[in-house]
């Protein structure tokens, strides 16, 4: 399932073909799936793409967003993936294969389509973005310690569901919060505000590094549905198999109704850390 460093590969490669395919105005937009449109959304304004150009391209949390140029306001394209979503450009055909839910043709021929076998993509056009994405948390990537610090100061959670929710910080999902919990030494079930301050640090540091470095390997490929990059995983999806750092094997327990990899070796539960949510093994 892609999550911020899988999307943010996405929004380099749209950038990259700015100048290249996508450099030409919309001649046409077609919907092949009345489920992508999210109810914010009208099709009028989904049609009303035409005529405009690709401008600026950004991330916030797992949202890609392109600002659409041309007209006296500018229209933003707001997707969100979900678990399947994938976008692709091609310079020349395009045409719509079983899984694309939408197609935007340019007058030069190009295309931007938006395939998606499960169907939980979403899409939005608006002229206020922060409509859609304003509930977000400080985006992961570039979160500072004092910003982080002062999020986890405000909630008193278990580090899993803590990391996983979008309102509180933007951008991780399952996989992610599995590497980083690990690569920080910290145990999922423990109570944010039970970290002392060079934890909180470590966390910190673990967050933008994991998505930095995951970002620079254009995303990790572990699901086999969506394929990106090259990001070697430590613990997500390994139960069983030893941990790369101290031999024990890999387990995985559930938290918060998530599958939980960790090295149980690596990451301690202090007694006074736990949380009141229970968790079970699986
Ligand atoms: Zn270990």
């Amino acid at each position: 399932m892609p999550e911020l460093p899988e999307v943010e590969s996405v929004a380099r490669m749209v950038r990259v073909a700015l100048t290249g395919p996508l450099a030409s105005p919309v001649s046409a937009v077609e919907l092949l799936d009345q489920k992508l449109l999210d109810r914010s959304t009208s099709m009028e304004a989904l049609y009303s793409l035409a005529g405009t150009c690709f401008g600026a391209v950004s991330r916030s949390g797992k949202y890609l967003i392109i600002r659409m140029d041309g007209r006296e306001v500018p229209l933003y394209l707001i997707l969100h993936l979900r678990m399947t979503g994938r976008i692709m450009i091609v310079s020349a055909g395009g045409d719509p294969a079983r899984h694309t839910r939408l197609r935007i043709v340019l007058r030069n021929g190009a295309a931007l389509l938006f395939d998606d076998p499960r169907r939980f993509g979403q899409l939005w056009v608006t002229h206020a973005p922060h409509d859609v994405v304003g509930t977000l948390g400080p985006d992961a990537l570039t979160v500072s310690l004092e910003t982080f610090s002062g999020v986890l100061s405000r909630v008193n959670r278990q580090l899993k569901p803590l990391l996983l929710d979008q309102r509180v910080i933007a951008g991780i999902g399952n996989i992610y919060a599995d590497e980083i919990l690990f690569r920080a030494r910290l145990h999922p079930l423990a109570v944010s505000g039970s970290l002392a301050a060079d934890d909180v640090s470590r966390l910190h540091g673990a967050v933008v590094s994991i998505l930095a470095e995951a970002v620079q390997a254009g995303g990790a490929n572990i699901d086999g549905v969506f394929k990106a990059g090259e990001f070697p995983v430590m613990v997500y999806g390994r139960s069983g198999q030893p941990c790369y750092a101290c031999g024990l094997p890999v387990s995985k327990i559930r938290v918060a109704q998530r599958g939980t990899h960790i090295c149980s070796g690596c990451q301690k539960l202090a007694s006074d850390h736990s949380g009141t949510e229970s968790a079970a093994h699986s």
